[in-house]
């Protein structure tokens, strides 16, 4: 049987290493911190809209992160935090960033096993610094032919890649977490996608199933090691036997 898909593209974060999590337990912290301020759940409702606020202008990350959270304590504070109060955020901060990475479990099995058919992209968001040290400490970089660090996943970007890597659409199956970012804009260009979720979604990324016509070329699997069944799934639909 012919391979119809010439690209395998993966996503970095909560896809292949654990990513959200991290993030969950420095937003503990941050509202351990400020609890004789503000509750918790109002903590969370105000960092996340400092981080939406400064997404333009420090993109994803943890630099930007860390910097979201000292304004969101300078503003719940009315700026009465102290010196030591903000060497703790950038503690927090440093936490996320020196955090090591661990690989999902069975992602470089799936990789291997996927690597041996065809070329596996990674397709990545976020601060370009954090993302090459993740893929060299998540010891998974060899299996990819091709690296990709973007700052936005909308379809304008994986336009864009695709063209660059000569590849149609069509020909593309992308694998990740996040349906906002990694199955709607790939689905709406015509390409094929493979939502594998984490237990933990950050608000942003969330986004409902895909419905009507793209259905065809959509999956849903409980884990990375599901991803090569789903592959075949995908085959079979393209050329029945
Ligand atoms: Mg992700």
């Amino acid at each position: 049987m012919a391979d119809p898909f010439r690209v395998i593209a993966f996503d970095g974060d909560d896809t292949l290493w654990h990513c959200e999590s991290i993030y969950s337990l420095a937003e503990g912290r941050l509202q351990a911190l400020l609890e004789p301020f503000l509750r918790s759940e109002e903590v969370k409702r105000r960092l996340y809209e400092v981080e939406m606020r400064n997404l333009r202008v420090y993109g994803y990350g943890a630099k930007g992160f860390t910097l979201s959270m000292i304004e969101t304590a300078l503003e719940v504070t009315e700026g009465r935090i102290t010196g030591k109060q903000v060497a703790d955020i950038l503690e927090i901060g440093h936490f996320v960033m020196k955090h090591p990475v661990e690989p999902l479990e069975g992602a470089r099995e799936a990789l291997e096993e996927l690597a041996r058919a065809r070329p596996l992209a990674l397709l990545t968001k976020g601060d370009l610094f954090d993302q090459e040290a993740k893929l060299a400490q998540s010891n998974l970089a060899e299996l990819f032919t091709h690296v990709e660090i973007v700052s936005a996943k909308d379809a304008a970007t994986y336009d864009r890649v695709l063209r660059r890597l000569g590849v149609a659409p069509r020909e593309l199956v992308m694998v990740g977490n996040s349906l906002h970012s990694d199955v709607l804009p790939v689905l709406e260009l015509g390409g094929w996608a493979i939502h594998v979720p984490y237990h933990v979604t950050w608000q942003h990324e969330v986004a409902g199933l895909p419905e009507g016509p793209h259905q065809e070329r959509f999956a849903q699997v409980p884990s990375i090691r599901d991803v090569p069944g789903a592959l075949k799934l995908f085959t079979q639909r393209v050329t029945p036997a």
